[in-house]
């Protein structure tokens, strides 16, 4: 089934990103939106869009059955769902795929399967692919919990399977700790994801987050494309990312990438995915698959040179990749800084209407943004309101490159995490890409 018109079901700088893409294949495009963002640029420049309901996101943008409708009624052969909302929901890929449109993004099986951590680990396992030593599954009682953490050896990281965007994660450093993690770890999932299942895994004291991007089509062609360094973190959430990872060598990065791109062709895997892995002592440890695009992908499409977007869509209306392993090539070096209206210090979302914005430009910069002068930040969603991206052909012409585009960069008057990217672009240890995933932590409480 060919693809001609995409609804696509998100919003902000993403729902701009997979509008660009469509356009570029000469494909039609929908956006839906929720009325506080009847203004939004993807809106403006879709060829068409429908409001799906009120500003909460559950009452929008996680509406299954509205957007279904929309697709519906304006004739549109798939639905992008982006990243976050609905992305990782088998249920509505299942419903999608029931009303005869097409899902672009992974069979609802693999969905189901990675969005459970206890089971995407014994997958992973079964697959041969190195994991962090854990507890046999779940751990169902205290008891049970106390017996695991005793063999795997404090600290311990209680996490919930359901779990996602760092809640329901608990530390504990010694046995006095278990219990409390346990029970707030399952009270949060519960809270959250409406599932308390909780396992432990050891916690890796400096370790670096490195992540595979992977691509399948459905003619049993598997590629992946390298890795992408998100060590740079605040509450486990990413902030900073950058390709390749100046922690590996090329045979390292090739080792770990054949191990992934098996595991996946061994699942019969269809579309874009990343493993993510913790690295710490020339180990890697696999951690969580997200099944759908990563807010970071652009790091991978400049060194790569390969729109992940353009080939997510040619895959779900069934072509080949457009490339082999052998034909992909690595060049240069790329960084992203994650832009979030936020105030620096306190990090608390900063919405508010952007008055001035002057977007960075020349040679090997990106800007990811949906955000324009006399855009208002709607206060219901994510703080995040762009993305950087810069590549050069070394890393350190790529870091020399990222501080003039930040320079050049004017969003105001709200508050922005820019003056955040501006000081860490003069950190030494950034400049010489010697982090592990608490260094950022360490920084801020440091300053
Ligand atoms: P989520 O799905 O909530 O984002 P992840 O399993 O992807 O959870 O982990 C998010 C981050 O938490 C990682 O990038 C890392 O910084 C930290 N983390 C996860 N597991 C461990 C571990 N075993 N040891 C130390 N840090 C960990």
């Amino acid at each position: 089934m060919s693809i001609e018109k995409v609804l696509i079901a998100n919003r902000g700088e993403i729902a701009l990103r997979i509008h660009r893409a469509c356009k570029e294949m000469g494909l039609a495009t929908v956006a839906v939106h929720s009325e506080a963002d009847a203004d939004a640029m993807a809106v403006r420049l879709a060829d068409e869009s429908v409001c799906i309901g009120p500003p909460p996101s559950s009452e929008s943008y996680l509406k299954k059955s509205r957007i279904i409708a929309a697709a519906e009624i304006t004739g549109a052969d798939a639905i992008h769902p982006g990243y976050g909302f609905l992305s990782e929901n088998a249920q509505f890929a299942e419903m999608v795929e029931a009303h005869d449109l097409i899902f672009i993004g992974p069979k609802s099986e693999h969905i189901k399967t990675m969005g459970d951590k206890i089971a995407a680990k014994q997958a992973m396992i079964d697959a041969g692919v190195p994991v962090v030593p854990g507890s046999d599954g779940e751990v169902a009682s205290i008891g049970e919990a106390k017996k695991a953490a005793k063999k795997i050896g404090y600290p311990v990281l209680v996490k919930a399977s359901a779990g996602g965007g760092g809640r329901g994660m608990k530390l504990a450093m010694t046995e006095k700790d278990l219990e409390t993690a346990v029970r707030t770890a399952k009270t949060e999932s519960k809270a959250a994801f409406g599932d308390d299942a909780v396992y432990l895994e050891k916690y890796l004291q400096k370790p670096r987050h490195i992540e595979i991007q992977v691509i399948a089509d459905s003619h049993g062609n598997v590629c992946h494309l390298w890795e992408r360094d998100c060590s740079i973190q605040r509450r486990h959430q990413k902030v900073f990312e950058e390709a390749p990872s100046p922690a590996l060598n090329q045979a390292q990065r090739d080792d770990i990438g054949a191990i992934v791109a098996r595991a996946v062709a061994k699942f019969g895997y269809l579309g874009v995915g990343t493993m993510e892995f913790l690295y710490e002592d020339g180990e890697f440890y696999f951690i969580e698959m997200n099944t759908r695009l990563q807010v970071e992908h652009p790091v991978t499409e400049m060194v790569t040179r390969v729109d992940l977007v353009r080939e997510q869509i040619r895959i779900a209306g069934g072509a080949k990749l457009s490339f082999s392993q052998e034909e992909l090539t690595l060049v240069g070096h790329a960084i992203e800084c994650r832009i979030n209206a936020e105030h620096p210090e306190t990090f608390m979302p900063s919405p508010g209407v952007i008055e001035e914005f002057h977007a960075p430009g020349g040679p090997g910069v990106r800007l990811d943004s949906a955000a324009y002068a006399g855009y208002r930040i709607p206060p219901h969603y994510d703080s995040m309101i762009g993305k950087l991206i810069v590549h050069g052909r070394t890393r350190n012409e790529c870091v020399m490159r990222l501080r003039r585009a930040l320079d050049e960069t004017i969003i105001g008057p709200i508050h922005t995490s820019l003056d955040l990217h501006r000081r860490l672009v003069q950190e030494q240890d950034i400049i010489n890409g010697e982090y592990d995933i608490h260094w950022l932590e360490r920084y801020l409480d440091k300053s």
